[in-house]
């Protein structure tokens, strides 16, 4: 075979620095379940939630966190995944959100509480839908190598509950369920995709990495749910802005200008006591 001429080589060359100039595209990894398996479980799992955790019903609060969420979901990406997003507040003082496969969002009082601004709630959420546009739960309880679990995800029968099945293999929600916590690989992916959706939605995507700067800075025993659940990976700031910066360039300007409403109704929710299970 001839050897590459120095043109060729030197195209080659282009061409990779040029893609990794571009911004990220992830795909979702490796997966026993399908799309549709990954909606049962979250539809199943967040009926648990809503039995467990304390649901706010008030109608302005959960008007904000739809006009945010669905601005979000309207992104390319989330479009592209066709998951079925929906936005509950949770009455719970401890600064978190999750959102569970195939697209519930719960987003806590206390991360309401907690943000400065709409486009630090947009980059927590983004981040969330992020995780299941990428389908990282159902991604890692795949790759858990539970012997039957694909027995399981092939014989599904008609009207079976999914989540019993798999809580029979310890694949539920609570803390450090492979549903909800995440490899610091699967973090970077949920930042840069979530810079890709706050950004079309008209978010600046600094503003994620500045509240997730403010959290981590809360260490020790006053870390912030939200951290735990989702560990910081290295250089975080640096890499949202990096991806930032080969987003189109935009005016980020985008506010549902209830902001300032929201933080006044938030303040006045009353929350129990954190229950145990999910976080
Ligand atoms: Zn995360």
């Amino acid at each position: 075979m001839r050897k590459p001429s120095r043109a060729l080589l030197a195209l080659i060359l282009f061409v990779t620095l040029g893609a990794a100039q571009g911004p990220k595209k992830f795909q979702p990894g490796f997966n026993l379940f399908s799309k549709q398996q990954d909606v049962q479980l979250g539809q199943e799992s967040a009926a648990q939630v809503r039995k467990q955790m304390t649901i706010v019903k008030d109608p302005f609060l959960n008007q904000y966190v739809n006009l945010v969420g669905k601005r979000l979901a309207n992104s390319r990406e989330a479009q592209e995944s066709e998951f079925p997003f929906t936005f509950e507040v949770v009455a719970d003082p401890s600064i978190n959100a999750f959102a569970l496969p195939g697209g519930p969002m719960f987003i806590n009082t206390g991360l309401l509480k907690a943000v400065d601004s709409e486009a630090q709630l947009a980059g927590v959420m983004g981040h969330e839908m992020s995780h299941v546009i990428l389908r990282h739960g159902t991604n890692q309880a795949s790759k858990s190598e539970l012997i039957q679990l694909p027995a399981i995800l092939g014989s599904r029968m008609a009207g079976g509950s999914l989540v019993g099945q798999l809580a029979q293999l310890g694949i539920g929600l609570g803390a450090n369920s492979v549903l909800l916590k995440f490899s610091r690989t699967a973090e970077t992916q949920a930042d840069l995709t979530g810079t890709h959706l706050m950004a079309e939605a008209g978010y600046n995507p600094m503003e994620m990495a500045r509240l997730f700067k403010k959290l981590s800075a809360q260490g020790g025993q006053r870390a912030p749910q939200f951290m735990s659940d989702h560990p910081n990976p290295d250089n975080r700031e640096r890499a949202i802005a990096e991806e930032a910066s080969h987003l189109p360039k935009r005016t980020y300007s985008y506010q549902t200008g209830q902001f300032q409403q929201m933080k006044q109704v938030v303040a006045g929710i009353h929350e129990p006591r954190p229950k145990t299970a999910p976080r």
